[in-house]
């Protein structure tokens, strides 16, 4: 028995899961789990390990004994390998399909998904990623699918970059596009609403909107 509640966003790139995942923490006084976050620590460490991200068996073991926390950085939720702070290293277009990639393996998945469980089993906790609703937590008190139409989401990560600093429009919607296409049509945990799960298309919606609409649906929030 949980005495606060679990509460899972998953959904594509750029649908704004990150921002709401860590407005919606803030409000409701929870701690936020990155899930993405750690599959991307999961394909550094292999690169610096030199275990190729297709390595499954390898892989697999570095995501069960890889010595990952996450911890406040300079303000904010920072993840921590082995002592090191590699929130911004993670963040790179090489690393979002290297999470892409290690993430498509049952062992990695295993190995992840239990840790999670574990981080989130006293509840009092918003999970975001692609499978917290189906897999991580299927019986999470309130579980939300976030999308928006892919244009959009390009859009939002594109405007993350400084002007005239990063890739054009057209590589950033490739580089979005590449991996959902991966997310969806894989074998294992692809990416889909949960049974019970709330849509919502945030497209024309803004964050505070987004919010409201998800208080308004989580047991003991209100709204
Ligand atoms: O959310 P983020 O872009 O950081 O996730 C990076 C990648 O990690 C996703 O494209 C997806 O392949 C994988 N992922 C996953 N399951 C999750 C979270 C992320 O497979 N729960």
């Amino acid at each position: 028995m949980r005495i606060r509640p679990v509460i899972t966003i998953d959904g594509p790139s750029g649908a704004g899961k990150t921002t709401v995942s860590r407005r919606l923490a803030e409000r409701t006084g929870m701690v936020r789990l990155d899930t993405g976050a750690m599959y991307r620590a999961c394909a550094l460490a292999a690169r610096r390990a030199g275990i190729p991200w297709t390595d499954a068996p390898r892989l697999g073991e570095l995501a069960a004994r890889m010595d990952l926390s996450f911890r406040e950085a300079r303000g904010a939720q920072g993840l921590f390998l082995a002592g090191e702070d590699i929130s911004d290293a993670i963040r790179t277009p090489e690393m979002s399909l290297g999470a892409s990639e290690v993430s498509a393996h049952p062992a990695v998945r295993e190995a992840l998904v239990a840790r999670q469980r574990e981080l989130g089993r006293d509840g009092g906790v918003v999970l975001e990623g692609r499978d917290t609703g189906t897999v991580v937590f299927p019986d999470a008190e309130a579980k939300f699918f976030l999308d928006a139409a892919a244009a959009v989401r390009a859009l939002r990560r594109y405007r993350e970059h400084r002007p005239g600093n990063g890739p054009s429009f057209e590589e950033v919607l490739k580089d979005v596009l590449r991996p959902d296409v991966q997310d969806s049509t894989r074998k294992h945990s692809p990416l889909k609403m949960a049974d019970g799960a709330i849509y919502i298309d945030s497209t024309t919606l803004t964050v505070e909107e987004v919010l409201e609409r998800m208080l308004r649906r989580i047991p003991g929030a209100g709204s």
